[in-house]
């Protein structure tokens, strides 16, 4: 249905500063037509910034965006026709669904009958044919966030763009929204970039995605790549490494790291060419075992066991009071000790990181019981 095929969107070196602030900083990324993007970061780290820079709401302060060849950067948005799908949906309340999906068409100047086709077309997509000719404010959010994609996609945009569309909606509808704006963009033959600080939303609809922080692309590749493979701690702790120690290295090659704290010590994947001083242990918390004797141990006392179902999901201490999250489905409470093992495959150690102590926890000064920032995700 898309009329406007591209072979790439190259961003280069695209910076927006607030006055003396980077909200975004030199970000190079080539992003193939077709394919499904995700921009995945805690809240401000400059993602809506990234989308409005791409689609033409906000001037760059410096690089420059091409869509094949053309320079387009320099163009103000509506001669770039990206389809924009927002948070608060911007549906203007007075007009029926039919003809929010239709605005755009009537200011682009498509005649009558090929704008009304369109709208059916849209329409039926969004499966919104019943409540075509009500207003915004008749139907559930839901329903209004639909007309809002029916709305951007009706343009035939070569490329949609997507901030946060779900964030407004109950987790069942997320789910449901979720897979429909991935069979729309699969159907439609979309290009789409989808901002959310989501990383399960990120990881289930995106062919690949971007990890930012404080403006800087930290990662961009496959979801399995990012998952798998984090760069760097903070990418992992937004990956669900929800244990991010911070250690004092003893021994480390080219592969190992052995790296031990007041009560603790580990061996774990040399990730980031650590070689002496501080490093950053990540570990899931799947990945721990009660009593497994092969592998690194780490004595505990539970705290808090939460009940999910098949799993408790544990949160612990070690001796001098720092906190360890691990899955179990053994019936643990508070008060038990244990003694967890975690293969040294599963603990990757990266380099330290100053600007994210705030996240991570210390281990050779006095934390706190009780007291685990997690990792710099969210969704914990
Ligand atoms: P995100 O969408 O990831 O939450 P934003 O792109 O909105 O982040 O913001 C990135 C950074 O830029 C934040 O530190 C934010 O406070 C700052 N920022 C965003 N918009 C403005 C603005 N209009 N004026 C000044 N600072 C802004
Ligand atoms: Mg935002």
């Amino acid at each position: 249905m898309t009329d406007n095929h591209f072979r790439e969107l190259r961003l280069d070196g695209v910076s927006r500063a607030y006055g003396s602030q980077n909200a975004l900083n030199d970000l190079n990324l080539t992003i193939s037509g077709q394919e499904f993007i995700a921009l995945l970061g805690p809240s401000g780290c400059g993602k809506s910034t990234a989308l409005n820079c791409i689609a033409g709401l906000l001037p760059l302060t410096g690089g420059s965006i091409y869509l094949d060849d053309r320079r387009i950067d320099t163009l103000p948005p509506e001669q770039r026709g990206f389809g924009m799908v927002f948070q608060n949906y911007a549906l203007f309340p007075h007009m029926s669904v039919r003809k929010n999906i239709g605005f755009g068409l009537k200011m682009h100047k498509v005649p009558k009958a090929e704008a009304a086709k369109r709208v059916d077309e849209a329409v039926a997509l969004v499966q919104l044919q019943e409540h075509q000719h009500k207003a915004p404010g008749q139907l559930s959010g839901g329903q209004q966030q639909r007309v809002a994609i029916a709305r951007a996609v009706a343009l035939h945009p070569p490329l949609v763009l997507m901030d946060e569309p779900l964030s407004n909606l109950d987790a069942q509808l997320r789910l449901e929204m979720r897979m429909e704006i991935r069979r729309l963009h699969q159907n439609l033959g979309l290009t789409t970039v989808y901002v959310t600080h989501d990383q399960e939303e990120a990881l289930s609809m995106a062919d690949r995605l971007v990890v930012l922080r404080l403006g800087v692309m930290q990662q961009f590749g496959t979801p399995e790549e990012v998952y798998d493979h984090p760069a760097n701690a903070y990418v992992a702790g937004f990956m669900g490494y929800r244990n991010l120690l911070e250690l004092d290295i003893v021994t480390a090659d080219a592969e190992k790291v052995s790296a031990r704290g007041k009560h603790i010590a580990l061996v774990g994947a040399n990730r980031e060419s650590v070689t002496t001083g501080r490093a950053i242990a990540a570990i899931r918390p799947e990945d721990f075992t009660i009593g497994a004797t092969d592998g690194n141990r780490i004595e505990v006392t539970v705290d808090i066991a939460e009940y999910h179902g098949r799993e408790l999901s544990v949160q612990a201490s070690t001796a001098d009071g720092l906190s360890i999250y691990f899955r179990t489905s053994e019936r643990v409470a508070p008060g038990d000790h244990v003694v967890l093992g975690v293969p040294a495959h599963r603990v990757l150690v990266f380099r330290s990181d100053n600007s994210i102590d705030a996240d991570v926890q210390q281990t050779t000064e006095d934390a706190p019981a009780g007291v685990g920032a997690g990792g710099p995700g969210t969704g914990r």
